[in-house]
């Protein structure tokens, strides 16, 4: 199927000018069909020629203007259009099929016989539901109409206007939208509805989650409430798009798409277990990003997908800032630098790094890599900078100039520093050619000289970079002073990117009382890697404990977590500190995030014997934050997960299940009661008899997926072997299920169980790709990788195979960015070994 070139939309957005969709879409058949018509009104020259976009199951009738066409014209995804008036009428009607990975006309059914549709167009899947002129500059308003069954809730992107009769839906015409936010919600949705400041506001979610979902409405509402009045202020444009609606929807791909009008959410967002404050305010998060995007992308389009991350980064910067100013959750930055960033540095890192704002993207589903670490939290980070630099009244300024220039329109990067200069009276473009043109991190590293007195000679900060790219750049960035009971002082500092060799001295901290922890970044302004002078490394086991400030903490660790995955310091180090400082601990995120992040270095870098050890010691600091933990809070079940994936006492988690030796305050509700199945069946204490108990217990769709994910984990040769069969092979399952099932079948316990998969991966992996939609694809690619499989035989099978020229885009970039994390996890465990001989 090929997918649109940047080429094609160019010449095609050029020669016609979209009107209006009018979008009738019958879904009371049953069967795995329903009945879609379009009709599209569009100018363009007359006499020329162009094609539209559709990808239906049978297409029973194509009439452009007074004209009959053939359907059999219709080859791949496109149908001709030639011999076009200048005012044109294209109706096409067609049956399509139903989706179960996320993409297109989604449909759910539950076991409860229940049937939940939802429709994801984005990127470029509008074609999957009706025949569209699938690019994002080709914005014209829809007009939605919807047969289906009577008992059933619809909504779309646009008001109701109109239920002339029982299963009959009519909308109101919408904004302009490009075809890539079309969406709309069927079936017998639960549903509460609010309203504020004029917008009428509704919540969603399938019927088994009613009562969860009724638990947090107030929260859910509050939280959108408070995102609405923060975006008012800060935008002279209200919001455009009438009513504001939030679908949790089941199976969904990604967290949120940002439909106009109607957000659709991954359900895992309605709660059914205890959750952290964390995933409150990872929810709370999404809101607001999905709600800046109505502004940014939805308002104002980019006019192809190589400005992706002009709705990205500015989704994801506004969505941390808004919820840290307006919510309750004001440690939103905190979580930016610790799981986000951790995120992007990991992307830009990687041989697969590329600009914020690539100069091409060549296709729509070359778009769809873009996706990353680096369209998100780097280009977020840069943004922060960016405000660092301009002030926030220019950048304010500067992007209501934009929205006020491009309303309901398109916009490229060009256009919006030309809005930021105007705003701000600077000249962007060498900034904007250091930050957004060029790729990957420098490394900021302190140097300090100390005299007699105790006092700074000199400090001054070196900026390198990586040989491969060797851009320096400026850096406007707090400089913390830390005593050892962690009182502070700090100053804002420009990192010169000319001065000599790199080396910036910091004038103003010459004859100042040295501390005892010197930290670049504080604050965390900028996107780069830190390194601590040796003195101040030495003094972080005490001071860090005593920091009062958590997003210095949340850069002191990134710092620690940093030097391990680049193999400077060995992780029985960084087990260490974890020993010395975790169990203080008060941040959730700060310890969910260094549990997590040390595991996946534990995991990889060291050999089983050395891991065995390093787990244990990972235990016992989870036992010592769980004995601190006050009861029944977040803290409590963060430490609680931490024990229950790093412990191997099998006894001690089977009394959890009976309800022994549980801490007081702690829930072993049903998702943990998954997490410790997962762990007793990976310590070979649990089998398919516990796991049927507990599906039974949990007859959820999430269940099914963590029963799933426990199967594949099973130690069992013909049970890996029915798995792996799956992976490679298995079309009829849903996409999120095949993950679940991906994700459990490597595990660094079974080594010897899996040996043999490793060559089977690189051997079918690549006829698997073909056989599922990209997103799929990609996902199950990365995590059905043989990442434990640390050895250099891994890597030279993953060389052969990237060797090859037909594998899809999406599968060279998941086995280039896996394979680095090989090649890093050898020199760590080289290292280590170095070290120890
Ligand atoms: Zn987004």
């Amino acid at each position: 199927m090929p997918s649109l070139t940047r080429v094609e939309a160019t010449a095609r957005g050029a020669a016609i000018t979209v009107e209006s969709y009018q979008v009738d879409l019958n879904l009371t058949a049953g069967g795995d069909l329903f009945r879609s018509r379009v009709e599209i009104r569009f100018r363009a020259t007359a006499g020329a020629a162009t094609f539209v976009e559709v990808r239906p199951v049978t297409l029973h009738g194509v009439r452009l203007n007074d004209r009959d066409l053939d359907p059999g014209l219709h080859t791949d995804n496109r149908l001709p259009l030639d011999g076009l008036a200048e005012e044109n009428t294209l109706v096409v009607e067609a049956d399509m099929a139903y989706s179960k990975t996320g993409e297109g006309m989604h449909r759910f059914d539950p076991a409860d016989g229940e049937t939940y549709l939802y429709a994801t167009s984005f990127l470029d899947n509008a074609q999957r539901i009706f025949a569209a002129f699938d690019q994002p500059d080709l914005k014209a308003p829809i007009t939605l109409s919807v047969t289906a069954p009577s008992q059933w809730i619809v909504a779309g992107n646009a008001e109701l206007a109109a239920n002339p009769a029982p299963g009959r839906w009519e909308f109101a015409p919408s904004e302009p939208l490009a075809t890539y936010f079309f969406s709309l919600i069927a079936g017998p949705y639960h549903v509460r509805r609010a309203e504020h400041d004029g917008v009428p506001l509704g919540i969603y979610c399938r019927r088994s989650l009613a009562e969860h979902l009724d638990a947090d409405a107030d929260e859910i509402f509050d939280v959108t409430r408070q995102c609405l009045d923060r975006f008012h202020q800060l935008f002279t444009e209200r919001y455009p798009f009438g009513k504001y609606d939030q679908a949790f929807v089941p199976e969904f791909n990604a967290g949120a798409m940002e439909n106009p009008g109607i957000v659709t959410f991954r359900d895992d967002y309605v709660f059914r277990s205890a959750v952290t404050d964390t995933e409150r305010e990872q929810r709370a998060t999404t809101i607001a990003h999905e709600m800046a995007h109505m502004w940014f992308g939805d308002l104002v389009t980019m006019r192809w997908w190589d400005d992706l991350w002009l709705n990205e980064s500015f989704a994801e910067y506004l969505g941390t800032r808004v919820t840290a100013e307006a919510n309750r959750f004001d440690q939103a930055w905190t979580t930016f630098a610790m799981r986000r960033k951790a995120w992007g540095y990991a992307a830009d890192q990687r041989p697969s790094t590329h600009p914020i704002a690539p100069p091409e993207v060549v296709d729509a589903e070359a778009g769809l890599l873009n996706f990353d670490g680096i369209s998100y939290a780097k280009g977020a980070s840069v943004l922060r900078q960016l405000v660092a630099w301009l002030g926030d009244e220019a950048f304010l300024a500067g992007l209501n100039a934009h929205f006020a220039a491009h309303r309901f329109g398109n916009a490229t990067l060009a256009d919006l520093l030309a809005s930021l200069s105007a705003s701000s009276g600077r000249d962007l473009s060498d900034w904007a050619e250091l930050w957004l043109r060029r790729p990957q991190v420098n490394t900021l590293r302190a140097e300090v000289a100390v005299d007699a007195d105790g006092r700074y000679s000199e400090v001054a900060v070196v900026q390198t970079a990586p040989e491969s790219y060797p851009v320096l750049r400026p850096h406007r960035i707090g400089v913390g002073r830390y005593s050892m009971d962690g009182s502070a002082r700090r100053d804002e500092v420009d990192i010169d990117p000319n001065a000599d060799g790199g080396r910036t001295v910091l004038g103003a901290l010459t004859g100042e009382p040295a501390a005892r922890l010197l930290l670049l970044n504080d604050g965390d302004l900028t996107f780069a890697k830190v390194r601590l002078d040796p003195a101040s490394a030495d003094a972080v086991p005490q001071v860090l404990p005593a920091l009062t400030d958590p997003l210095a903490r949340a850069v002191l660790w990134r710092e620690a977590l940093d030097a391990t995955t680049d193999g400077e310091r060995p992780v029985t180090g960084l087990v260490d500190l974890m020993a010395a400082a975790l169990p203080a601990e008060t941040e959730v995120i700060i310890a969910e995030d260094v549990l997590t992040l040390s595991r996946s270095l534990v995991d990889r870098y060291l050999d089983p014997l050395t891991r065995s050890a390093a787990l244990a010691r990972v235990a016992g600091t989870c036992q010592r934050l769980l004995d601190g933990a006050p009861a029944g809070q977040s803290l409590q079940l963060a430490a609680a997960r931490g024990w229950i994936a790093a412990t191997t006492d099998a006894d001690l988690l089977v009394g959890w299940l009976a309800g022994r030796d549980v801490p007081a305050g702690l829930k072993v509700d049903a998702e943990l009661r998954w997490a410790v199945l997962r762990r007793l069946v990976v310590l070979g204490a649990a089998g398919e008899a516990e796991i049927a108990i507990e599906a039974a217990a949990d007859n959820s769709s999430t269940g099914a997926e963590r029963a799933a994910h426990c199967r594949a984990a099973l130690h069992d040769p013909e049970v890996k072997q029915a798995t792996w069969e799956i992976i490679v092979r298995d079309t009829a399952l849903s996409g999120r299920l095949l993950e679940a099932i991906a994700e459990g079948f490597w595990q660094p316990e079974q080594a010897d169980l899996t040996a043999g998969y490793v060559d089977r991966y690189f051997a079918e992996m690549p006829a698997a790709a073909h056989l599922r939609t990209p997103w799929t694809a990609d996902r199950v690619a990365a995590l059905a990788f043989p990442r434990y499989a640390v050895a250099q035989s891994t890597r030279e099978a993953a060389a052969a195979l990237l060797a090859r020229d037909d594998l899809t885009p999406g599968l060279r970039r998941v086995v280039t960015d896996a394979d680095d994390d090989l090649r890093r996890a050898l020199v760590a465990r080289t290292a280590v070994a170095a070290a120890s001989a």
